[in-house]
């Protein structure tokens, strides 16, 4: 029987398809330090992470019955990927699994800071039975998104998920992207519709100086922001611009600076510079809406990182 530990834990979903195919499957944490010593030990020949476990060089060379390396989820910082295939280790993660969450939460900053949900959410508890009538008139110039137009820095995977939430809202899509000239995407419908769009691509200048909300869905390459004041600079006076990326991909500094002059009415924020200590001054601005890195973390997210990494090593195996 083949035995997989899931050191950072795997979806009940994850679970059922592999025991369904045979495979022994242990969810109990083991320490890093006792990592290498348990994986040989007790046999393993597949070790899933997510992002708590790292998967280093050591334990690459200390356990060499191990087949695959797992990790649920996309970024694969936390493990020497090149080194581990080298050693003929094959390495997935499941880099779709959670696009569509994280496209949702978008929305859910999105539609709430054009309502200023985020404020009256921090003020109703402190005033709302003394206040009500003044709050009422500070939340009253609410805007809508039909009609408006979203920005998208970075076309990829989650990217396009965003257009299609946003094209079934009514807005208009502007999309950039450094390396892709065009996508296609298709809605799908409750009744079994399909409609598919072709979205060029357009200039990051472009789409900066048109667009109503930017939202970011880029890697972090380096240390230089996507945005900075430079670029900030470009967009409509009282836009609004959202980062569920990485941190660091727009410059915190001058994010606040902008918000503070009202060149930007607002921002939405799930990642940030410095995880898990971010700014308290960002934390705590009242134009900007917050979230702790949550794009990823919804029930049917992990539910599909469990069964598409089930499925990627029952083939495995199969082959
Ligand atoms: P992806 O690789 O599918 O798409 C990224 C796109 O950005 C690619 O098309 C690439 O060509 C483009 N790109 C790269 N650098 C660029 C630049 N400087 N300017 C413009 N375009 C650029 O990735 P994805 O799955 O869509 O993920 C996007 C981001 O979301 C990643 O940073 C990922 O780490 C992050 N993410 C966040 C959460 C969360 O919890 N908030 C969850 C999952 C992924």
């Amino acid at each position: 029987m083949i035995k997989v530990l899931a050191n950072d834990g795997i979806s009940q979903a994850g679970i059922d398809a592999l025991t369904e195919k045979g495979f022994e499957v242990i969810t109990e944490k083991i320490d890093q330090s006792d990592l290498i010593s348990t994986i040989n030990s007790d046999n393993y020949e597949v070790l899933l992470v997510r992002s708590a476990t790292t998967v280093r060089k050591d334990l690459i060379d200390a356990c060499p019955k191990l087949r695959i390396v797992g990790r649920g989820g996309v970024g694969m910082d936390n493990i020497d990927v090149e080194y581990a295939r080298k050693k003929g280790i094959n390495v997935i993660n499941t880099p779709a699994a959670s696009s569509s969450s994280v496209a949702e939460l978008v929305f859910a900053h999105l539609l709430g800071m054009v309502r200023f949900l985020f404020d009256s959410n921090r003020q109703m508890p402190l005033t709302g039975d003394t206040e009500f009538k003044s709050l009422k008139q500070s939340y009253a110039k609410g805007r809508e998104l039909a009609g408006k137009t979203l920005g998208i820095i970075g076309f990829g995977r989650i990217g396009q998920e965003v257009a299609k939430k946003a094209i079934g809202l009514g807005m208009n899509v502007m999309a950039h992207d450094r390396f892709l000239d065009e996508a296609n995407i298709t809605l799908e419908f409750f009744n079994g519709d399909k409609k598919s769009f072709t979205i060029e691509t357009d200039s990051l200048e472009n789409v900066l100086t048109k667009s109503d909300f930017v939202t970011l869905h880029v890697p972090k390459i380096g240390d230089k922001a996507v945005i900075g004041a430079e670029e900030i600079g470009m967009m409509k006076t009282g836009a609004g611009i959202l980062n569920a990326s990485r941190g660091g991909v727009i410059d915190e500094t001058a994010l606040m600076f902008a918000l503070d002059k009202k060149k930007l009415a607002y921002a939405g924020l799930d990642v940030f510079d410095n995880e898990p200590s971010p700014s308290i001054h960002l934390c705590m601005h009242n134009a900007i809406s917050l979230t702790p890195h949550i794009g990823a973390a919804t029930l049917e997210a992990q539910d599909r990182i469990g069964t598409e990494l089930a499925e990627q090593i029952i083939t495995y195996f199969e082959q």
